[in-house]
């Protein structure tokens, strides 16, 4: 089991809900389109944000977002260990930042002091472009076995100053090797793991890999927080993220919806049906199963373990409920009476 990391409200590690998190894609400068974007992902149900903190001036977006959010803020930042310094002032619930490329080990020193000070913990983020020449030597490339020993000798040179509140990433573009690199880090430390596939590609692709990738890992118990990295507004990255948890039973909340393929036996538009089912219930919380099917003939019968449910006929459907009919109803009403029932429940 891995052990628990305090994020500002959030808990990660050691058998706590894996928390989903994603990353702004607004001009870091930008204080009030950070915001506004942050309070979006927020709404969508991001647990955790982060931030890109390339320079001193974004340093105050790190406190506009502190002022703004309820959900921890995470500040990202490469090389320059005085930006870790000051989001830290700013009151960033965690910075994620590579001791081993800040410099000296004062550098590192005066780092680990403040995040400890602060009670911040640091993830440290290993991909395959930043493994160091004498780990790349050693392994003949970066192999997963590089990609790990990486992570451990940046988080050895924490913990020389006494600093464990530690997670870890190391993440690569291929799937398999994601998994391989999670799999030997599960193996050598109990620090949490925040996974996901970098660089994952457009939506299509980028939703495939994160799902084979972080959905394996997941399902063999390795990883306390994901992140969907998708080229594509953020919002889907959250969105994507909680319905990862939901397809694979880590998260229960919320509906969980069944439709069927269709065949030749669909007189009803069920697409578009099932479609504007799922948008009408997006920000619905209870935690039931709803089922859109194509037919009366197979429908209530493959989709019983559903609370309630719609069954198409030829022009018509019945809404049932837990494989009972309730009644019959045009199809252009299909919807509301669904979304009737469903506010019964
Ligand atoms: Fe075909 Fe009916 Fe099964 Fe849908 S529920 S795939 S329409 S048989």
């Amino acid at each position: 089991m891995s052990k628990v990391v305090k994020i500002g409200n959030i808990k990660i590690g050691g058998g706590n809900p894996i928390a989903v998190q994603s990353m702004l894609n607004t001009p870091s400068r930008d204080s009030a389109a950070c915001v506004k974007q942050a309070l979006e992902l927020q709404k969508a149900g991001c647990e955790i944000i982060r931030i890109a903190v390339p320079d001193k001036e974004c340093v105050k977006s790190v406190a506009a977002l502190k002022e703004n959010l309820s959900i921890p803020v995470v500040a990202d930042i490469h090389f320059d260990y005085r930006l870790a310094l000051e989001s830290i002032a700013a009151g960033v619930d965690k910075v994620r930042i590579n001791p081993g490329n800040i410099g000296s080990d004062e550098n590192v020193r005066l780092v680990a002091t403040a995040a400890k000070n602060a009670g911040v913990p640091i993830r440290i983020g290993v991909n395959s472009g930043s493994v160091e020449k004498e780990i790349l030597a050693k392994y003949g490339g970066p192999t997963p076995e590089a990609m790990v020993a990486s992570a451990m000798y940046h988080a050895s040179l924490l913990e020389k100053f006494d600093f464990d509140d530690i997670v870890i990433s190391i993440k690569s573009s291929d799937v398999a090797n994601t998994v391989k690199c999670y799999e030997l880090a599960a193996e050598k430390t109990d620090y949490p793991l925040h996974v996901g596939v970098t660089e994952a590609g457009t939506e299509r692709m980028g939703l495939i890999k994160s799902s084979a990738g972080i959905g394996s890992l997941l399902l063999h118990g390795i990883g306390d927080t994901i992140r969907v990295s998708l080229t594509a507004d953020p919002i889907k990255e959250v969105y994507a993220g909680i319905d990862l948890l939901k397809a694979i039973g880590k998260r229960t909340d919320g509906v969980k919806f069944v439709s069927c393929p269709t065949c030749g036996r669909t007189k009803i538009d069920l697409i578009g049906l099932a479609n504007k089912v799922q948008d009408a219930l997006k920000g619905c919380n209870k935690n039931i199963t709803v089922a859109v099917m194509g037919c009366i003939v197979n429908g209530p019968g493959e989709a019983h373990e559903a609370d309630i449910g719609i069954a198409g006929g030829d022009g018509c459907g019945i809404i049932f409920k837990h494989g009972e009919v309730l009644r019959k109803v045009p199809e252009e009403e299909l919807l509301d009476a669904l979304i009737e029932e469903v506010d019964k429940l």
